[in-house]
């Protein structure tokens, strides 16, 4: 038996770590109940999984729910490994992107789940903002973290930080840079390389957007060797289920189909760029699988509400910066018509 006494945290009040107590935890976008909305608020594909996806699924056998999972996703590292032209000693896979954060965070010493992650682990976040045009900013490489993250491409702008801007940085920290490649599917470039060259970075790929698998939980980390096993000995021993496992796997193996899917939605994505620029939206260039609308003549909360009520949903942050903005998930064909159409109703 243990008792585990903590001795840096004082037992004040409740049960809980004073950091947890006062945390707000991270606020996911909403999830509608009905089917038949048009759901452009949280970046999932519009398009099913691989039919490769649906036949592996169905065709689980009892015996891969009964025993415990392969600890280490065998043949998603391998069929990753490939993709990505590494080794499988450079891939861990993982519980979601976000469990690569988690697991990250953990082992060391934005989206806005990273301040909130960092402060579960009593951690302090400074966040370093872009400037207005979404450059990386030069003080990044002078903060001292133990952990430096840049979202690439960002979320919720789409903007693109050089692959040789990312290599000058990885070359400049001391500590540890995670590049959160979740939405790179969308992206002409990837960081992938650095790992060959740069032993402090980590790349997080996540197979809930290209993929379209945001339910199914599951995401990767590419890193040299010796911090894909440093961050193994953090996970939890079955951090993977079988069936995420044989889905996942699947999945990554058919390129063409996602490339097919990814295809669609970058052309989809300049269409609705142009088509909201024309409306008199201010639209930077995206390289993700959504668009940052923002409008100096218009209340974004208003546009919002009133796309509620004709079942349509965006994202709306109610935050500085981001509140006469609207972030738009690009949907099929027939949704970006819908949401275009419904747009220029209320405007
Ligand atoms: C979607 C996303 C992730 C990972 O999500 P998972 O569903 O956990 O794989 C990580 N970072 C950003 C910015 C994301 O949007």
């Amino acid at each position: 038996m243990y008792a585990i006494r903590n001795t840096k945290y004082e037992l004040i009040m409740g049960y809980f770590r004073q950091n947890i107590e006062r945390a707000k935890g991270y606020e996911p976008g909403f999830q509608p109940k009905e089917i038949d909305v048009v759901k452009l608020n949280t970046n999932e594909s519009p398009y099913p999984p691989s039919p490769q996806v649906m036949k592996v699924l169905a065709e689980i056998k009892p015996e891969q729910l009964r025993r415990y999972p392969d600890p280490l996703g065998t043949a998603f590292r391998q069929a990753a490994a490939q993709v990505n032209g590494v080794e499988p000693e450079n891939i861990m896979c993982c519980n979601g992107g976000d469990e690569v954060l988690r697991i990250t965070l953990q082992a060391l010493p934005t989206y806005s789940l990273y301040p909130v992650l960092a402060n579960l682990q009593g951690c302090d976040a400074i966040e370093v903002p872009f400037d207005s045009e979404f450059n990386l900013p030069s003080k990044l490489a002078g903060t001292g973290a133990a952990l430096t993250i840049i979202c690439n491409p960002n979320a919720p702008t789409g903007s693109f930080v050089s692959v040789e801007e990312l290599t000058s940085l990885a070359d400049e920290l001391n500590g540890v840079l995670l590049i959160d490649e979740a939405y790179v599917d969308y992206a002409e470039k990837d960081c992938a390389g650095l790992v060959k060259d740069f032993d402090n970075v980590i790349i997080l790929r996540s197979m809930s957007k290209g993929y379209s698998l945001a339910g199914i939980r599951f995401g990767y980390a590419i890193a040299q060797p010796d911090l894909i096993a440093g961050l193994l000995k953090v996970k939890d021993s079955y951090n993977v289920d079988a069936v995420a496992i044989a889905v996942a796997t699947a999945a990554i193996k058919d390129q063409q189909y996602f490339r097919q899917n990814v295809e669609k939605v970058k052309a989809d994505r300049e269409e609705m760029i142009k088509q909201l620029r024309e409306m008199g939206f201010d639209v930077p260039e995206s390289q993700a699988n959504f668009v940052l609308a923002g409008s100096k003549d218009y209340k974004a909360a208003n546009i919002y509400d009133k796309l509620v009520q004709r079942n349509i949903y965006v994202r709306y942050f109610n935050v500085p910066g981001l509140n006469n903005k609207l972030r738009i998930t690009i949907g099929t064909k027939q949704q970006n018509v819908k949401l275009i159409s419904a747009l220029k109703d209320i405007l």
